[in-house]
């Protein structure tokens, strides 16, 4: 089935593989962080949106406490499952998922009965779009509204949560499923990760000449789970020694003192979280008073910080955002946790050829994989299409 998959496609394949009609057909957007980088655990600032990439979910529900499931996508055939037996831990591949959010769901003390699903989904995997949070939130909508639970968009993200830290084991915060579950279309959702307090940001490149191209280096460093991991713990190390809870507590303010308490490693690490926060916030604000022209160059100082001060670059992405830059993009930076995925460039529409082109030279001239280049939209957040 082709990524472009309609309802009506949706719903035929979903008869002919489990015998009669869904109850209904969900979907939920991948994301992409405009600008906000490792603050939200933080407990900081992030300004992601929703994108025109979503996972659609058909899904009816079975009598019996059974689940089965199929992806359109890389020839899985149909798992099967036990929603009594679930716990954290178990499924396998991408069934994690949707049993994750089940589980969850379960664990609030809602009751879920067992159900027939099939996804199609054109967020491509992998590449720092959240392909499994569109999953997710496509899942997690669909159970809320079938089983009555009535649960407000908060819930569903700590529920999410759930589902992905314990249930399948990532370590990942609110941002994503944020995103995915709040967006609008010609918005970022601008969140506050300490207390989960939205704001939707218009966010219409389009109206403004622009494109925002994704470049997909297509490389995951195999060092990136540990730098997670030591840029987190050099993170809390920090908010010890400066006496706050969390970084987000440290204003711009107090670096230079900062700087006389803290070893340079960590005194980086601080530095860029303080920053980032802070580019958010101007980010926002520039948005609303003059629109996505003028935040290039807080793209393009992220991207630096990123690179230099919490040091999760990696050649692919500074290639893709330098020559970007220097082919007519206004502002780009790598986006998502770093040591591979994607970068972005926001890019006036005469120029998007260029650019192009220029990163799919400079990266065969350097030697890497050839990128995957497509442009994003912010889009609508996860609904329910029929
Ligand atoms: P990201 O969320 O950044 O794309 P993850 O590693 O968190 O990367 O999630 C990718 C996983 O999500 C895949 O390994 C797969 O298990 C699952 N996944 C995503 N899209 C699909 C799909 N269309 N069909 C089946 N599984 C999928
Ligand atoms: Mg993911």
């Amino acid at each position: 089935m082709s990524t472009t998959t309609d309802t009506s496609a949706l719903t035929a394949r979903f008869r002919e593989t489990f015998g009669s009609a869904p109850d209904g057909v969900w979907q939920a957007p991948g994301r992409v962080n405009l600008i906000g980088e490792h603050t939200d655990y933080n407990e900081g600032f992030v300004l992601p949106f929703a994108i025109d990439k979503t996972a659609k979910v058909a899904l009816r529900v079975r009598d019996d406490s059974n689940v089965r499931l199929l992806s359109t996508f890389g020839g899985h055939g149909v798992v099967e499952a036990d929603l009594a037996g679930l716990e954290p831990g178990s499924g396998e591949g991408w069934a994690r998922y949707p049993l994750g959010v089940a589980w969850a769901l379960q664990e609030q003390g809602i009751d879920i009965p067992g159900f027939d699903l099939l996804l199609d989904s054109d967020v491509p995997l992998g590449a720092g779009l959240s392909s499994s949070h569109a999953i997710e939130c496509a899942v997690i909508t669909a159970l809320n509204e079938i089983t009555g639970a009535g649960l407000g968009a908060e819930q569903l993200v700590i529920a999410t949560q759930r589902a992905e830290n314990v249930f399948v084991g990532a370590p990942t915060g609110i941002m994503d499923q944020s995103a995915s579950l709040r967006g609008a279309k010609g918005h970022a959702v601008f969140l506050d990760c300490q207390d989960q307090h939205v704001e939707l940001v218009p966010f219409d490149a389009e109206a403004s000449g622009l494109v925002l191209l994704v470049i997909d280096t297509k490389v995951s460093h195999s060092h990136a789970d540990g730098g997670y991991a030591s840029r987190r713990a050099s993170c809390e190390l920090g908010a010890e020694v400066l006496g706050v809870r969390a970084l987000r507590d440290v204003g711009l303010e107090a670096l230079e003192d900062a700087a006389g308490l803290l070893d340079e490693i960590t005194l980086k690490r601080v530095r860029h979280v303080v920053t980032e926060n802070d580019r958010v916030l101007q980010t926002v604000e520039a948005l609303a008073a003059t629109g996505p022209a003028s935040i290039g160059a807080l793209l393009d100082a992220s991207h630096v910080s990123m690179r230099d001060d919490f040091e999760i670059s990696c050649p692919e992405l500074d290639i893709a955002v330098d020559t970007a830059r220097a082919n007519g993009a206004i502002g780009a930076r790598m986006t998502g946790g770093g040591f591979g995925g994607s970068a972005i460039a926001l890019t006036p529409v005469g120029k998007e050829q260029q650019v192009r082109d220029a990163v799919v030279v400079a990266f065969s001239e350097a030697g890497f994989m050839a990128p995957d280049i497509f442009t994003v939209t912010p889009a609508a957040g996860a609904l329910r299409l029929a």
